[in-house]
């Protein structure tokens, strides 16, 4: 893997821009007229998961939230900020959790071998782990379980962006963006679709609209 210089970043920056403006001589006054993303991606910090690139989007595509192991913790200001400004503002159509095959805070949660503040980002994946320990363990490989705890991890997101008041309201309203769990196996650059079925997780439940009716 090239590791580039400091002063080479600002080198190759200067050619992309030069390649853009060849390409489209507007794309930076276009740029700089504002954004309106149809995605908000929530994905992992790992150096191996900007989206873009594995999708082919432009800037200006996607609004995007990371962090380790990808999770959508519901006391995490900056994450709900983005989220309610990605709903609000932005009208996002789509929000993407895109987690990753080989990822090290997953294995942080499994193996709980680190130690640092990991250990207690990563700690709901743990709780997540010991819930699903039968299914995980009796699985043959470290990898294996490891790469199935990712999966398991997506489909835990995708549910706890339902139980964000943000998201609630947008139900109940029926302005709701579609949510989409993903796993992107970097031995392979592909990305698996988990399926994650909205209705799994409809909060709108029967004692919901009741309470809405008596209101
Ligand atoms: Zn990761």
């Amino acid at each position: 893997m090239i590791h580039y210089t400091i002063e080479e970043l600002l080198e190759n920056n200067q050619a992309w821009v030069a390649e853009k403006l060849a390409l489209n001589p507007e794309f930076f006054n276009e740029l700089g007229a504002g954004q309106s993303p149809p995605y908000l991606y929530v994905g992992c910090s790992d150096s191996r998961m900007p989206l873009t690139q594995y999708t082919q989007t432009e800037p200006g595509e996607i609004f995007v939230h990371r962090n380790i192991a990808n999770q959508v913790s519901l006391t995490d200001i900056n994450f709900l900020s983005i989220l309610d400004y990605a709903i609000a503002n932005l009208k996002v159509q789509h929000i993407i959790v895109c987690g990753h095959y080989g990822c090290g805070g997953i294995e942080a949660a499994l193996e709980g071998n680190t130690t640092g503040l990991v250990d207690n980002w990563v700690n709901p994946i743990r709780e997540l782990y010991i819930q699903k320990q039968l299914e995980i363990d009796s699985l043959p490989t470290r990898e294996e379980k490891i790469n199935r705890l990712a999966e398991l991890n997506v489909i835990a997101q995708v549910k706890n962006l339902y139980q964000t008041s943000i998201l609630r309201k947008c139900m109940r309203e029926n302005n709701a963006p579609d949510i989409h769990g993903w796993v992107l196996n970097l031995k392979t650059g592909l990305i698996q679709d988990m399926q994650v079925k909205s209705s799994e997780w409809d909060l709108i439940s029967p004692s919901c609209e009741l309470e809405e009716n008596v209101t």
